[in-house]
């Protein structure tokens, strides 16, 4: 196996959540871990997207979303369903050519079943809307798709764990590769460490281009983190980011 190969094969499971590989020794033949793997740096991405022969799919052929919504489900793979009133899956456009990815719903999104639609929310759409309005792009809202890591409002809407983030990943991911965006903004440090594994803080990382696995995906700051701030820089730069990535998509 090439290491392009292998690199590969290590992004795949690396995406899945996997955070360990296993390898036997050659000396002993005993199995050995290997250290929790740092981020793998993606440069190198052939250009040929999900083509890429590197790349195993991370979606069964011909995966649609309504597929992957019946597959998850009444879910109750994690304690996160206990609670929930609603799987809050996504919502937009499904051909759309670009994806939000926020954290996971709060008490408006868990009682009507759709992302976004509380203040954060309300936040969220004039972002869009105004943005693209005053650079001349005909975009809104509706025409963008947004969901969230978790589809499950996390109690007291804590942050989500990382076995919640890594149960539900494999579905958001699932999505991502369906939807397959020209880009891909994460909103907040949640999103960013489920779609990245980077370990590097929010402020430094937003504003500036990543990719998972071959599409490009934008950081920026959460409209909650927005709504909380009374710092004019962070919603300055916030708006700065989605220039930036409304001007790459739709350009
Ligand atoms: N915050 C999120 O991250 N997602 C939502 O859907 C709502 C608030």
């Amino acid at each position: 196996m090439t290491r392009d190969q292998i690199r590969g094969y290590l992004e795949f499971y690396r995406d899945l959540g996997f955070e360990s590989v296993y390898t036997r020794s050659s000396s002993s033949g005993a199995a050995a871990v290997t250290p929790a793997f740092e981020p793998i740096v993606t440069p190198a991405l052939p250009s040929s997207r999900l083509a890429s022969p590197l790349l195993p799919s991370l979606a069964p052929e011909g995966d649609t979303l309504a597929d992957i919504r019946a597959d998850i489900g009444d879910c109750t793979r994690c304690r996160l369903s206990e609670a929930r009133h609603s799987i809050v899956f996504g919502s937009g456009n499904e051909n759309a050519r670009l994806v939000f990815v926020g954290e996971g719903p709060g008490a408006d999104e868990d009682e009507q079943g759709l992302p976004f639609i509380g203040r954060a929310g309300q936040l969220l759409t004039q972002m869009i809307d105004n943005t693209a309005s005053k650079e001349g792009i005909p975009i809104r809202r509706p025409d963008v798709y947004i969901c969230n890591v978790v589809k499950c409002r996390p109690p007291e809407n804590r942050t989500p764990l990382p076995d919640e983030m890594q149960t539900c990943g494999q579905f958001l991911f699932r999505q991502l590769v369906t939807l397959n965006p020209k880009a891909i903004c994460a909103l907040g440090s949640t999103a960013m460490k489920a779609l990245l594994n980077t370990k590097e803080g929010i402020t430094k990382s937003r504003g500036r281009w990543h990719k998972w696995r071959d599409i490009p995906v934008m950081i920026t700051y959460h409209p909650s983190y927005l709504l909380r701030q009374y710092n004019q820089q962070a919603r300055r730069e916030a708006w700065e980011d989605l220039k930036t990535l409304l001007h790459f998509v739709y350009d």
